[in-house]
């Protein structure tokens, strides 16, 4: 785990950022948070391999904040299909990507109740029986018939996370190289490139992306989240200093790939149980 003493000041994300880099590099590196805010502009963390070498480490997000939300409580392998007591058959529900959290459990509720009301697709629904139901505006469900043996389940899908597997990953590498052209990345670069030149014993400039559903297109969330979905087979050519990029779904504790500059791609697997909270 990284070092806490002057990590009072991180964010959650920053925090799990780091302990993913600190479990993928292993006994070999130390990962230190950096930014305690006394001074401005300082990097995330720092990371310090025992030959010597120092690198330096910034966290970004792609993608609206609400999502990220969502999709640790319906993405998450152990959410997205849940046993609902009550139930007599399976059923499946459509989210809209911008859903309030808090509309989570009253879903199940609804669709007790439609069950109860012997309706079995909420398409059938009147826009009057939708909000009576508490349905919330752009969620769909309907029952279907599961072929696998399990007890009745409330299978729950973001919109747009299913059926976009197999792009180009050519396509995908130029759609990262011009999100590392773009702010907010830009401005993280540039906190990394401005301590290096200060710190002339850090020679490594690392940056962590927290991806969002809507943050890159979705092949990469296949990419992201499908540990048998092909990575890029270019080999990196990352802006000017910039040595890796972290690149998570943030639905997932399980998995990072990274672009490794003048090297190739990795997909690493970090230890789920001691990260996620
Ligand atoms: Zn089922």
């Amino acid at each position: 785990m990284p070092k806490n003493s002057t990590g009072q000041s991180a964010t959650d994300a920053e925090r799990l950022a780091c302990s993913i880099v600190s479990d993928v590099l292993g006994v070999g590196a130390e990962v230190t948070f950096h930014d305690d805010q006394s001074r401005n502009a300082m990097v995330d963390a720092l990371v310090r391999y025992s030959d010597g070498r120092v690198a330096v480490l910034e966290h970004s997000s792609l993608g609206p904040t609400a999502e990220a939300n969502l999709e640790r409580n319906v993405n998450s392998p152990e959410r997205r299909n849940i046993v609902v007591e009550g139930l007599a058959g399976c059923w499946w529900a459509y989210l809209p990507r911008d859903l309030g959290p808090k509309y989570l459990d009253s879903l199940t509720r609804s669709v007790l109740e439609l069950e109860r009301s012997g309706v079995s697709d909420s398409d059938d629904l009147t826009e009057r029986d939708h909000s009576a139901l508490n349905l919330p505006a752009g969620v769909s469900v309907h029952r279907v018939d599961c072929d696998r043996d399990h007890p009745p389940t409330l299978h729950r899908r973001l919109d747009g996370v299913v059926g976009a597997r197999g792009d180009d990953p050519n396509a995908l590498v130029e759609e990262l190289q011009q999100v590392l052209f773009t702010d907010p990345v830009t401005r993280k670069l540039d906190k990394l490139r401005a301590h290096c030149a200060a710190h002339p014993e850090a020679g490594e400039q690392h940056l962590f992306l927290d991806v969002r559903m809507s943050g890159l297109s979705p092949g990469w969330l296949f990419v992201l989240t499908d540990k048998d979905e092909p990575l890029p087979c270019t080999v990196p050519q990352l802006p000017e200093g910039l040595t890796q990029v972290w690149l998570r779904n943030s639905g997932t504790y399980s998995m990072v790939v990274r672009a490794i500059d003048g090297v190739g791609w990795r997909r690493d697997f970090p230890d789920v149980s001691r990260l996620s909270p």
